[in-house]
């Protein structure tokens, strides 16, 4: 199965502006989406054990849309150690501002189209609010920024042999260790 870089195709988390309550009270939209295949990220594969669940929060705050997406799945991955496949849980939370694009007339004679960034907070210019907010990029940022950089079967996981490459967790495969370490070998030699 081909792994994934970006959303897929399928997925449109979209919603209408005038669902936005402009007094400020916040408005939530739940999004449940489907992974049809494993996504590629930190360099593995992070098989998809069941949909993505979504959560966009929408408030206006001066005159801008925070939506605040948190995001919420479960994977497979191979243990770090042992590479047995291992579940893990992912979830996070990003903050974004959708912010009216400046007019011709308004904008700053340089920066012009240059990333606007408010704090810890991304800002997405859109042409009115009158149309639909897309958080579809938004939710899938989340998504990768929430997985795991690695996984472990159990906390004290054996790990493979270096030497032979057996699962220690089933059991002592009888290989020395110590023999990789040129300082020891020369204090056996020692005989002591
Ligand atoms: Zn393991
Ligand atoms: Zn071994």
């Amino acid at each position: 199965m081909d792994s994934i870089k970006a959303p897929p195709g399928n997925w449109a988390c979209k919603v209408l502006s005038s669902r936005i309550p402009k007094t400020g009270e916040p408005y939530h939209e739940a999004f449940e989406l489907a992974l049809g295949a494993p996504i590629e990220h930190w360099g593995q594969q992070y098989a998809p054990s069941g949909p993505v669940k979504a959560d966009v929060c929408f408030e206006f705050v001066n005159e801008r849309v925070l939506a605040v997406v948190s995001v919420r799945a479960a994977f497979t991955l191979p243990c770090s150690r042992c590479l047995r496949e291992t579940g893990v849980e992912a979830s996070g939370e990003l903050k974004y501002l959708f912010s009216l694009r400046p007019t011709r007339d308004s904008a700053a004679p340089d920066g012009c189209g240059a990333p606007e960034e408010d704090g810890d907070v991304d800002v997405i210019q859109v042409d009115s609010f009158q149309a639909e907010l897309d958080v579809t990029q938004c939710v899938w940022e989340a998504l990768l920024l929430s997985l795991p950089e690695g996984a472990l079967c159990s906390p004290d996981c054996e790990g493979l042999c270096p030497i032979c490459g057996k699962d220690r967790n089933e059991g002592d495969c009888g290989c020395r260790y110590d023999d990789l370490d040129p300082r020891l070998a020369v204090l056996r030699g020692l005989d002591v």
